[in-house]
């Protein structure tokens, strides 16, 4: 071998030598690259290895504080309950499995004081014993053995059932045990010495007491609840529904009331007992009644109380039925008083008519007052024994109102008008104030509207001596067509005093004492007078000042029959101004309202002279009353009508008919009577033309039935007047009448009376009617109650006998209690009427009227 192939050799060797070395330090340098990375990964492994460390050891260092505070808290919580256990009145304890005690608070143990062996470790069965031999229970009658058997008992159950122990002390505790999952016992004693002597009050009651809880079962009862529904006692258990309770009593019988409807009965008192408060009464099976009250309670339940009531019961019926019969007697009582006093009426009727007649024969003064003496006793012994009729008929119910059209302005003035010889006598002034736009006709019983004013009025009169009676009348319009009537009396008279008030409305009431006794009355009046308002629905009081006067108000609701009709007046166009001469200031004031309202310029005076000096300004219409202070109103007419000739004069006097015929002679237009009808001034102003009147014979007065309200001047324009024909033949008079004494009384009256007349008696309506077929008389007077055939019945068959147009004035006989049938009699066919006892001066009156004259048929 060769150098050079040696040193090729040697050369390739190293070559080869170096590509090797060259491989290796790649590979060594790879190596340690991939060396380089996991030495960097491992140090960041171990880097996160020591942070979770840190973390892991300061979690280890929190939790164990924690730990430190819980248990800190713990120990607190186990003190707190531990003082709070200590604290409760209520005794605590906590038996092991081994029925051992493991710990009691110190309410538990108080009872034990000084037992050293009832503690920690003392079994259940000791700490009974201890409760026995120490005597701290008190067993309650039971005996020692007894009681500790079943206490030991109870404990063996499950759930143990509560158990109320009373120590010797009086306290109640109700013990509830209850047993624990580890087979140990909590015990609560519960002081509920409270709670049990409340629960001993209600057992005491004598009356049932039950509680229900919001689903109606019952909670509790006393004894008497039990006994009290003794039928149902063995349903009253506590947890058993109301209803079932119910049920089991329906099936004992025990609900009187219930027998034959127990379904419906059950339904009914189910839905009572769920009403929010219930108060009923409940009879039993056994007869005896209870009250019972319920009441809601705020948790749904509800309480009951049951009370006896069956000898209130009892009582009450027995009163009911006391009441009943007294009831009865009254009525039969009153129905006798009226029997009565319309017996004794008639028979007065008679006194009182004969003494009138004796009264006009050939009398020594003497005599004439012995006569006047029983005239007037016998009138003041009617108005008595009417009043007991009208009251004793009220009382015994047979007092009912007749309701029909009927005007009530014109009964005011009526009952004024038979008040106005008193009022006149005594000096007063009667004053009505009747509301403009109130309606007058209304429909009620017109009779009993008149007593009620009568009444009022008369009392107004009667109790006043001097100032006056003002009546007022305003209303208004109900919605239903009826309209609130508002009356109100006021007097300036004697006055009532406070503490009498009350008593006036009561029957035979009166204020008596010294100042009215002078005044005569019955103390009926007003009785009747507020039974009647009550009859009417209405209502009446009175307010007074003694000394000083009264004033009865009375309210009625009354259908209205006519609207008001002011809008009707038509004043002539040369009526405007008015002047009232009128020394009364109250009377000015209603006048010049009247007179405004239909649209008149009112001025007003005093006295006579002030209106003649009145003249050189003339109003169109001068009214002036009769009684002026310085001059009578006629007087002054005759002054103006030489000074100031052609001025309408209107006249207004309580006694109109007395002023006409001279009145017409001065040119007065008109004479009204004072007070003066609404109906009757409107019309007077309505016909006041200011030219004089032509003279004209003097008309007649009105019959009532047609009111002597109406002015005189109303003949002028074809009236109702006409002249009385003095017939030269005697009158030819029926009297139907079947009482002899009154025959009497009317034939020695209708003699007296200075005109011929010939008197045909008959005893009955049936005779009245043979008279008058026999011959027509000119005038027929017809008692309304006669035996067979009444004054009615007989008036009806007249009539039907009457030719075409010839129509005989009949006139009706009535006593006091008929004349609320005045209107009923009018539609009879009678054309007037007569009350008894009969006075001479009104059957001349009513034969002057009615004598010779065809009455107008009604
Ligand atoms: P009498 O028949 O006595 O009037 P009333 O029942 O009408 O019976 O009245 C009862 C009593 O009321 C009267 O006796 C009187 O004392 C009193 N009385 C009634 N009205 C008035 C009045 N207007 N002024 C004063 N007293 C009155």
């Amino acid at each position: 071998m060769n150098l050079s192939a040696r040193l090729a050799e040697e050369r390739r060797a190293r070559l080869a030598a170096e590509r090797l070395l060259e491989l290796k330090q790649a590979e060594l340098f790879a190596a340690n690259r991939k060396l380089g990375k996991h030495a960097r990964a491992l140090s960041h492994e171990i880097h996160e290895t020591r942070a979770e460390i840190t973390e892991v050891r300061s979690e280890n260092r929190l939790v164990k504080s924690q730990l430190g505070l819980a248990h800190e808290k713990i120990e607190l919580v186990e003190g707190q309950l531990w003082k709070a256990l200590q604290t409760m009145r209520d005794g605590f304890a906590m038996y092991n499995s081994d029925a051992r005690l493991e710990l009691a608070n110190p309410a538990f143990l108080a009872p034990f004081e000084g037992i050293d062996s009832v503690g920690p470790g003392a079994s259940y069965r000791h700490v009974l014993e201890m409760l026995v031999e120490e005597g701290i229970v008190d067993l309650q009658g039971e005996r020692r053995r007894q009681w500790l058997n079943r206490m030991q008992a109870r404990w063996e159950m499950d759930p143990i059932p509560p158990e109320i122990i009373r120590l010797w002390t009086g306290q109640f505790f109700k013990i509830q045990d209850r047993r624990m999952p580890d087979g140990g016992v909590v015990s609560l004693c519960v002081d509920i010495t409270e709670l049990m002597r409340m629960w001993s009050a209600i057992e005491e009651l004598p009356d049932g007491f039950v509680i229900y809880d919001a689903e109606d079962r019952l909670l509790m009862c006393n004894e008497p609840y039990r006994t009290l529904y003794s039928d149902s006692a063995p349903a009253i258990i506590p947890g058993a529904s109301f209803e079932d309770i119910l049920r089991y009593g329906l099936s004992q019988g025990q609900y009187a009331e219930a027998v034959g409807r127990e379904e419906a009965w059950l339904e009914e008192r189910l839905a009572a007992h769920r009403s929010a408060e219930q108060e009923m009464e409940q009879q039993l099976g056994d007869g005896r009644w209870l009250r019972i009250y319920e009441r809601a309670l705020s948790d749904g339940g509800r309480v009951g109380l049951r009370i006896d009531i069956t000898e209130a019961k009892r009582t009450q019926q027995e009163l009911v039925e006391a009441k009943r019969r007294a009831e009865q007697a009254s009525h039969a009582k009153s129905a006798f008083l009226a029997n009565m006093s319309h017996e004794i009426r008639t028979p007065m009727n008679g006194v009182v008519g004969m003494a009138e007649l004796l009264r006009d024969s050939a009398l020594s003064d003497e005599q004439a007052l012995y006569v006047d003496t029983i005239r007037n006793s016998g009138e003041a012994l009617l108005v008595i024994i009417n009043d007991i009729l009208d009251y004793s008929k009220i009382e015994a119910a047979r007092l009912q109102l007749k309701p029909e059209p009927f005007d009530l302005e014109r009964i005011v003035h009526e009952v004024l008008l038979l008040l106005q010889p008193t009022a006149r006598e005594k000096g007063l002034e009667l004053l009505v104030d009747y509301d403009m736009f109130l309606p007058t006709r209304f429909i009620g019983d017109p009779g009993r509207v008149r007593q009620i004013f009568t009444n009022l009025v008369g009392n107004a009169v009667k109790f006043t001596n001097e100032g006056h009676v003002l009546i007022r009348i305003t209303g208004r319009a109900l919605e239903d067509g009826r309209s609130a009537v508002h009356v109100t009396v006021e007097d300036t008279g004697i006055g009532i005093p406070p503490d009498k008030i009350e008593h006036i409305f009561g029957e035979f009431n009166q204020v008596e004492d010294d100042r009215n006794r002078q005044f005569e009355g019955t103390g009926l009046g007003l009785a009747i007078t507020k039974r009647l308002t009550d009859l009417m629905g209405g209502e009446v009081w009175v307010e007074s000042e003694p000394g000083r006067g009264s004033c009865f108000g009375l309210r009625v609701e009354l259908p209205v029959d006519e609207p008001a009709q002011i809008e009707a007046a038509a004043l002539p166009d040369s009526l405007r101004e008015v002047l009232v001469v009128d020394d009364h200031v109250l009377n000015r004031a209603i006048l010049t309202r009247q007179m405004e309202t239909v649209g008149l310029t009112v001025s007003v005076c005093r006295t006579a002279a002030e209106a003649l000096g009145r003249m050189d300004e003339p109003p169109d219409l001068i009214i002036a009353e009769q009684d002026l202070p310085d001059m009578s109103g006629l007087d002054l007419a005759r002054q103006l009508a030489r000074a100031q000739p052609g001025l309408p004069v209107m006249l207004l006097s309580p006694e109109p008919n007395t002023l006409k015929a001279s009145a017409q002679t001065c040119g007065v237009r008109a004479v009204l009577p004072k007070p003066a009808p609404r109906r009757a001034l409107l019309q007077a102003l309505e016909t006041m033309e200011t030219d004089p009147p032509p003279a004209e014979p003097q008309p007649q007065p009105q019959p009532p039935a047609r009111p002597s309200a109406l002015p005189t001047f109303r003949s002028r324009r074809g009236g109702a007047g006409a002249p009385a024909a003095t017939p030269a033949r005697p009158l030819d008079v029926i009297l139907a009448e079947d009482n002899r004494t009154n025959q009497m009384v009317f034939r020695k009256m209708a003699e007296g009376l200075g005109r011929p007349l010939s008197l045909r008696l008959a005893g009955n309506g049936f005779e009245a009617v043979e008279a008058y077929r026999k011959r027509r008389p000119d005038l027929i007077f017809m008692d309304i109650s006669m035996p067979r055939m009444d004054g009615k019945q007989a008036t009806q068959q007249i009539r039907a006998l009457e030719p075409p147009g010839a129509h005989v004035p009949i006139i009706a006989v009535t006593a006091h209690a008929m004349t609320g049938d005045r209107d009923g009699i009018l539609e009879a066919g009678l054309d007037d009427y007569l009350t008894k006892p009969l006075r001479k001066q009104e059957l001349a009156r009513l034969i002057d009227t009615w004598a010779g004259r065809e009455a107008q048929p009604p």
